[in-house]
C-alpha cells in the first residue's frame, strides 16, 4: 500500500495551484511550510489525514 498522496494546493499568495506529495500514514493533523512552486513564497499547510486519506487541507500565507 502506498502511503503517499498527491494533493493540489492553492497558493494563498498568487492563487496558482501546485501539487505536493504528502504522507498519509497515521491519522491526525500535520502542519508544514511549503514554498509555492509558482511564486516561491511560503505557505503554511495544515493537512488532516484519516484512514490513509486526506480529509482536510488548510492553507494560509506563512
Ligand atoms: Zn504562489
Amino acid at each position: 500500500m502506498e502511503w503517499l498522496e498527491e494533493i493540489l494546493i492553492q497558493c494563498p499568495q498568487c492563487g496558482e495551484e501546485f501539487a505536493i506529495q504528502i504522507e498519509t500514514a497515521g491519522d491526525g493533523t500535520v502542519a508544514m511550510i511549503e514554498d509555492c512552486a509558482v511564486c516561491c513564497r511560503p505557505a503554511t499547510l495544515r493537512i488532516t489525514t484519516e484512514g490513509g486519506e486526506v480529509t482536510a487541507v488548510d492553507v494560509e500565507a506563512a
